[in-house]
């Protein structure tokens, strides 16, 4: 069941070198690392490992890139063209991009050419146009004095992603700060490096100047520490744990005061009440949890349901989750591909265990499938108490925590009894209630009736330790501009 050698071999692989000034080089230390394919266990191929050296050349050239060369004399408008040639080679080669995507990281080929490359074209069209459109204002200051201001790139911006979205997260990444004119060093996940470095190539095919975009694989403790501590990094924009949040902001503030983005966890409420439309919100709440194999920051994965309707919910909710199709991210039927590693497979077992030692009700699944790759059975546990395990902290796989509430006062402060803050769905026929909850419950996002609803267009970010600062829209754009006041005496 899981990806065969054969879909390996058939899939082309592209580079795997790292990519600095447009040029593909080895690391310094000559060090390679393995990245494997998630259905099963094997090695697709090694690629070059970056550390601090690494980052320090790829730094300069960024900087060079900033500061003389071609790119400072790019305009904004042609900045925009260029990312928009970008965006026109990713749907040239989208279903190469998602078989590459699909291998490396685990999810089904259906999602990858479904969602996520459309969504990684639509983020570079959408700030390819915003290029041109990135003004300051004029002020009214008092006395003889002509005030405006003048939104400028920060400059040598550090990007570090994680690998649940490997394309994604660098479309969100990249996109906003090359239409802002900044130079970027990217480090991709460990887990999943190949379609980065893939989007490397075409990123030179598209005309981008040396220095422009760097693109390094390694590891977090090494390159991704030299990027977080560098003294010629303007800002660093993170995604990832927030474990690792506060090591990135930590490293900021003793080096250089770098400015900080952070995307962090998430254990984000789905508040079901009993007057909604259940079959359609099991649906909802269902996709709110179980995509992309649980990996999604702002899962749905406290799932707080009225007790008038919980049992009902619970027996249904179970079924959905049963005929969940696990197994080779390659077959068109494949709902939910492999964990996408031994270690976020074993993460999630031991959640599993824990769920069931402290009193949960396993009411599905919650064992591994088949004997190779890190496939987990979609998993549903019902009767869980808001201490437990299983209820606090972030799973990033497909175990969901069902939850018995009583009122909307009682569900709103349980709901943010959390140290997250990234996301909130709610579901319900009634207005008054879905605005409750929209406007009380403390996250960056809240749907209403439906769930993982994103568009380019619309911010996303966390409140509380869920992160700071937002991505995507005009606001994420803002996150790659510096303000400057110029006064000029009349
Ligand atoms: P992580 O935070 O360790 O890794 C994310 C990125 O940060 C990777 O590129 C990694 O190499 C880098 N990194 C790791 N340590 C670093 C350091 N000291 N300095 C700089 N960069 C560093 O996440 P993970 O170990 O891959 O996953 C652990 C948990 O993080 C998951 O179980 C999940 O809860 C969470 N997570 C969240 C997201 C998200 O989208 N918010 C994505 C992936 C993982």
């Amino acid at each position: 069941m899981v990806a065969t050698a054969r879909t390996q071999q058939e899939i082309k692989i592209g580079p795997t070198q790292l990519l600095i000034n447009n040029e593909w080089v080895e690391s310094i230390s000559g060090k390679r690392f393995e990245t494997l394919n998630p259905a099963t266990g094997e090695v697709i191929c090694d690629v070059a490992e970056a550390d601090a050296p690494d980052v320090d050349k790829a730094v300069s050239a960024a900087k060079k890139a900033f500061t003389s060369g071609q790119w400072p004399k790019i305009s904004a408008r042609e900045r925009g063209e260029l990312l928009y040639k970008l965006a026109d080679l990713i749907e040239a080669h989208k279903e190469e991009l998602a078989r590459l995507e699909s291998l490396d990281n685990g999810k089904p080929i259906t999602e990858s050419l479904s969602m996520d490359l459309p969504f990684v074209i639509a983020c570079y069209r959408y700030y390819a146009g915003w290029a041109d459109k990135i003004q300051g204002k004029t002020i009214p200051i008092n006395g003889p004095y002509f005030c405006y201001t003048r939104h400028e790139p920060v400059g040598v911006v550090g990007q570090i992603i994680p690998w649940n979205f490997p394309l994604l997260m660098q479309a969100w990444k990249l996109a906003p700060a090359l239409a802002a004119g900044n130079t970027i060093v990217l480090k991709t996940a460990e887990q999943t490096p190949l379609s980065a470095l893939r989007i490397g190539e075409l990123i030179i095919e598209a005309g981008f100047p040396p220095g422009v975009v760097n693109i390094l694989s390694g590891y977090g403790p090494t390159a991704g520490a030299a990027i977080s501590k560098h003294m010629d990094i303007d800002k660093v924009a993170f995604t990832g744990s927030t474990e690792v949040g506060h090591l990135i902001m930590e490293a900021a503030a003793k080096s250089n005061l770098k400015r900080v983005t952070l995307e962090l966890g998430g254990k984000s409420p789905s508040i079901v009440f009993a007057d909604a439309d259940l079959d359609y919100t099991i649906k909802g709440v269902h996709h709110g949890l179980f995509f992309n194999q649980g990996q999604c920051c702002n899962a749905g994965s406290r799932l707080f349901v009225e007790e008038k309707c919980y049992d009902e919910f619970v027996a249904k909710s179970v079924e959905l989750a049963k005929q969940r199709m696990v197994g080779d991210p390659f077959d068109a039927n494949t709902k939910q591909g492999p964990q996408v590693d031994q270690a976020q497979f074993d993460k999630v077992m031991s959640y599993i265990e824990s769920g069931m030692r402290q009193g949960a009700n396993l009411v599905t699944g919650g064992h591994r499938v088949g004997e190779r790759g890190y496939f987990i059975e979609p998993t549903v546990f019902a009767d869980v108490q808001d201490e437990m395990q299983i209820a606090q902290e972030e799973i990033f796989g497909p175990v969901m925590s069902i939850i018995k509430f009583k009122d909307i006062d009682e569900v709103i402060e349980r709901a943010n009894k959390t140290i997250y803050g990234l996301a909130a769905g709610v579901w319900t026929k009634d207005i008054s209630k879905a605005l409750a909850i929209a406007n009380n419950v403390r996250a960056g996002t809240v749907w209403v009736n439906c769930y993982h609803a994103f568009d380019t267009a619309a911010p996303f970010g966390g409140f509380k330790q869920s992160g700071m600062g937002r991505e995507l829209g005009e606001y994420g754009l803002q996150q790659y501009t510096e303000v400057k006041t110029v006064t000029v005496k009349l």
